[in-house]
């Protein structure tokens, strides 16, 4: 991944992909303090366009906000900046990585006087679950791990160190021969995934986890107001894991993941076992919305 051509925004300065580096005591690596975006560029008829790249950036500095992190750009800059990446590194479609981290300026917990540093990288990145699972659906195994508690980590916050807890529930799945893990929250109802909002249907209606521990999705609000275009109806409820396993069809949504069904959970088949009719729709709607071939919503796209 560092070792190619490309251009990387660092701290105010186009750096070359292979020299934008930090130093072994950045403060973040050791003790995980940082927030991030994942963001997604589509081509569209009219050029490259950024999906939801102002959602995405203000929930970058609510993350900072929450974590107590004075980010020492504005908004408006980081979201040029993310045009520029991909305008500077030639890309049609991409995926965007803003990341604003301590820097090496001091070490241990009590330190105070850290930088605040800020990098844009962007590169093209494909189905992040596999094109044939976009179209079969994947397997899935509920997490002995359990998704943050409220209170123990900030889950409203895209923050590096909340990761930890997907790692381990996503290498256990992929250890177990699973494709992606589920997580409960700590009171055992479904949350979410290892790095997706998770939606089930049943009976025609949609569920999807109330946001208490799962992080607020900027994919998850775009499903629900594409169903609800279609008027389909969206509840928002505390899901179990046997609801889970009865529902006629689940998906996840996340900006890598995008739209994935969900074939298989814990070796009980979801609905017919493979991509379930309402999932196709609201995949392929998705596709339509971010590919600029729907008109609705023309303020959720921005040309590079
Ligand atoms: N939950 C977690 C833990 C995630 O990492 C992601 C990916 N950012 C999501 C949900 C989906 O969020 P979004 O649709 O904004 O990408």
């Amino acid at each position: 991944m560092a070792d190619r051509d490309g251009l990387i925004w660092l701290d105010g300065d186009w750096v070359p992909w292979r020299e934008a580096k930090t130093h072994v005591l950045t403060h973040t690596l050791h003790y995980g303090m940082g927030v991030f975006e994942g963001v997604r560029a589509y081509s569209t008829a009219r050029g490259t366009a950024i999906f939801r790249l102002q959602d995405h950036t203000r929930r970058l500095f609510n993350s900072a906000h929450i974590l107590g992190m004075p980010i020492p750009w504005d908004q408006d800059t980081l979201n040029e900046v993310q045009r520029e990446v991909v305008r500077r590194n030639g890309l049609d479609s991409a995926y965007i990585r803003p990341m604003c981290f301590y820097g090496a300026e001091g070490m241990g917990l009590r330190a105070d006087n850290l930088r605040v540093h800020c990098m844009v990288a962007a590169w093209s990145w494909g189905a992040y679950l596999g094109e044939e699972n976009m179209r079969n659906g994947i397997r899935v195994r509920v997490s002995s791990f359990a998704r943050h508690h409220v209170n123990i980590t900030m889950c409203r916050a895209k923050a590096n160190g909340n990761y930890l807890n997907s790692m381990l529930a996503l290498q256990e799945a992929l250890r177990d021969g699973y494709d992606e893990a589920l997580l409960l929250d700590t009171e055992g109802y479904v949350m979410e995934g290892s790095g997706e909002n998770v939606f089930i249907v049943r009976d025609g209606v949609i569920y999807t986890p109330d946001l208490t521990s799962a992080l607020d999705g900027i994919t998850r609000r775009t499903v629900i107001a594409l169903s609800e275009e279609i008027g389909l109806k969206v509840i928002e409820k505390r899901i179990t894991r046997d609801e889970v396993y009865i529902a006629d069809e689940a998906f996840f949504t996340g900006t890598a993941a995008e739209v994935t069904p969900i074939r298989e959970v814990d070796g009980r088949w979801i609905g017919a076992g493979t991509r379930g009719p309402i999932t196709e729709r609201l995949q392929s709607l998705y596709f339509e919305q971010v590919s600029g071939r729907r008109s609705e919503h023309p303020e959720w796209l921005t040309l590079i």
